[in-house]
């Protein structure tokens, strides 16, 4: 049988990213064994369901190149099925209906509270037939009562829960509709899956979903649950810790490959490396070397990862995801330089792509202020003397590129007797209105001759304007 592994998500909001990284080990699982993954949309909850939510999780999944090889599959699309199987259990008398009233069970509740009981439905309608009376039933699995369930979880190892401790869990809603443990269930079964990665919020439905696949006669898939994210206070990673939507960490400037590479050790580890390219990943993850414990989510790494992806990724690559960011503020990257070249000029000082979008904007588009520090530093008394020289010179060069505008402001600062900051800096504050950008050589040659030119004139004016 096909190895094959699934990410389910419920569509009630944005792609999380401790989804993302049950994604991501269920894709590398199912990757490195040559096998097939699939996405399952489980969106029988019609009150939370969104197709906004869909349309973020497929966006997300796209944006971290987690390709699957079946699917989206939608579980409203197959009720049919759902109560064909409910069906099924019914007539073979492993479930029945319940006509418990809400507040009986409300009263069981408390009863077993009172007497320090774990609250569980007592089994009332399982050998008694209440269909006389006038109410619509809910259907009710007939969990075994005696024995154990085993649980050989690929992470946690093995789990024992006895079947006494688990009660008859309602698979159909009195509207007929089904529930979580049903769908999955049939799903998981439908669909082949042979190994089911999710997180370890759900191991209390483990045996549950067990037992109806026993019931049913279906193979057992394996398991493996994964350890929670945690923030950095020790509670579970939520928005009050900052990003947490797969798509926000876009927003902020991360890249996709610095994402998966800090999920992919949130959890996991492969000795002491901490970078892994996708080939990487795929061939040394292996669900053993799963923490059994919590992970707790670190920004300043994953913004180190970030840095380390940009400073040495294929600037062709960085430079697509940067056209995005250009584009968000509003700047057509055709009025300028090519982005690969802004990579490579950029990278250094850019831990996010937004940083870098940001600290790129004066090349493709003229700035209305300049830097107050930087003008008070270096729009001194003469500095527009010092940038009408250089715009002499500057106009008269034919073939236009760094070294020779570099050679033309060193030989300048030798004739002024100044230093060479003297005429770099005024320089720099007129091209690109602040103190702070590449290299000057790499600067002006990415500007070209004609912005640069303009940019001085400028410049020229507004100081003189200053006395
Ligand atoms: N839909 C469930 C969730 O989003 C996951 C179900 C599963 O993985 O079995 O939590």
């Amino acid at each position: 049988m096909t190895l094959t592994t699934r990410f389910a998500p419920s569509p009630t909001g944005y792609l999380h990213v401790g989804g993302a990284r049950t994604a991501l080990f269920s894709w590398l699982y199912a990757r490195k064994h040559g096998g097939k993954f699939i996405l399952r949309i489980e969106d029988t909850d019609l009150e939370r369901s969104t197709q906004e939510s869909v349309n973020a999780i497929l966006e997300g999944m796209s944006w971290l190149g987690l390709d699957y090889d079946a699917g989206p599959f939608y579980q409203t699309h197959h009720f049919d099925r759902y109560k064909e199987i409910i069906q099924q259990l019914l007539v073979q008398g492993d479930a029945y209906y319940c006509y418990c009233s809400k507040e009986e069970l409300e009263q069981l509740r408390t009863e077993q509270m009172a007497n320090k009981e774990k609250p569980r439905y007592n089994g009332k309608c399982r050998e008694s037939d209440e269909s006389q009376l006038d109410r619509e039933p809910v259907i009710r699995f007939k969990n075994p009562v005696d024995g154990v369930v085993t649980i050989t979880d690929l992470v946690k190892g093995d789990i024992v829960v006895a079947n006494k401790e688990l009660d008859d869990l309602i698979i159909a809603r009195a509207d007929g509709t089904p529930t979580y443990n049903l769908t999955v269930v049939v799903d998981d079964m439908d669909m082949k899956v042979t190994h089911v990665i999710r997180g370890d919020d759900h191991i209390n439905n483990t045996p549950r979903q067990m037992n109806i696949l026993k019931a049913l006669g279906a193979e057992l898939p394996k398991y493996a649950h994964l350890p929670m994210i945690l923030g950095a206070d020790g509670a579970r990673l939520s928005k009050r810790h900052g990003a947490v939507s797969v798509m926000q960490f876009r927003d902020d400037g991360y890249l996709p490959e610095a994402l998966l590479n800090y999920l992919v050790r949130l959890g996991w580890s492969h000795g002491d490396q901490e970078i892994f390219s996708i080939d990487e990943m795929v061939e040394y993850f292996d669900l053993d070397d799963v923490n059994v414990s919590a992970s707790t989510f670190n920004m300043e790494k994953l913004l180190w990862l970030n840095h380390q992806y940009i400073m040495n990724g294929d600037p062709a690559h960085i430079a697509r995801h940067l056209s995005w960011h250009i584009g968000q503020l509003g700047i057509d990257p055709a009025n300028g330089p090519e982005l690969v070249d802004v990579v490579k000029a950029q990278r250094e000082r850019s831990k996010t792509l937004v940083e870098m979008a940001a600290a790129s904007v004066y090349f493709y588009k003229d700035f209305d202020s300049y830097d107050e520090k930087a003008v008070k530093k270096n729009f001194t008394q003469g500095s527009d003397h010092v940038l009408a020289c250089l715009h002499d010179q500057l106009v008269a060069l034919t073939d236009w590129n760094g070294e020779a505008v570099h050679q033309i402001i060193i030989d300048l600062a030798e004739t002024l007797g100044l230093n060479m900051g003297k005429v770099a800096q005024p320089l720099r504050v007129a091209i690109c209105g602040s103190a702070v950008s590449p290299a000057i050589d790499v600067t002006v040659s990415l500007l070209g001759q004609e912005k640069t030119l303009a940019r001085i004139e400028k410049a020229i004016n507004y100081i003189r304007s200053l006395n």
